[in-house]
């Protein structure tokens, strides 16, 4: 499977450091910063420095030290929230079924309140 990256998304222009972020956790492969509107007390998006578009791509085409890097940088970013006792959400949303809005991998950090159940129940 290919997979085509666009390079005008938001994050690679974060990345380019073109638009400013809230960075919470910054690592050779990976960077970790708050979402600019926060579903939930503590919302943190931790996406890689390559150009994957989604999980299933990073997971075929990333190096090993690059999914090191992303798993370790999201267990860290959970450390530094704090969120190990009361819990927290890890979303990942992949193309059009997915909902995906910005097309470079990046997954949701969420917690601080009770999240409710995963998915509504679909129409
Ligand atoms: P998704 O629907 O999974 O693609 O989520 C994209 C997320 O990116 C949303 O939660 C947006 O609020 C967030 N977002 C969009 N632009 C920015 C930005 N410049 N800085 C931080 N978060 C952003």
């Amino acid at each position: 499977m290919s997979y085509d990256y666009d390079d005008q998304n938001i994050f690679a222009r974060i990345l380019r450091g073109e638009i400013p972020n809230d960075t919470v956790l910054d690592t050779p492969h990976s960077l970790a910063f708050r979402d600019i509107a926060p579903q939930a007390p503590a919302h943190v998006l931790v996406i890689p420095k390559g150009a994957y578009v989604t999980f299933d791509h990073f997971a075929q085409d990333a190096s090993d030290a690059e999914i090191v890097d992303y798993v370790r940088s999201v267990g860290e970013v959970c450390k530094m929230l704090g969120v190990a006792a009361d819990g927290w959400r890890l979303i990942a949303n992949a193309g059009r079924d997915g909902v995906q809005e910005v097309p470079h991998l990046h997954v949701h950090i969420l917690a601080g309140r009770d999240m409710g159940r995963m998915l509504e129940p679909a129409d």
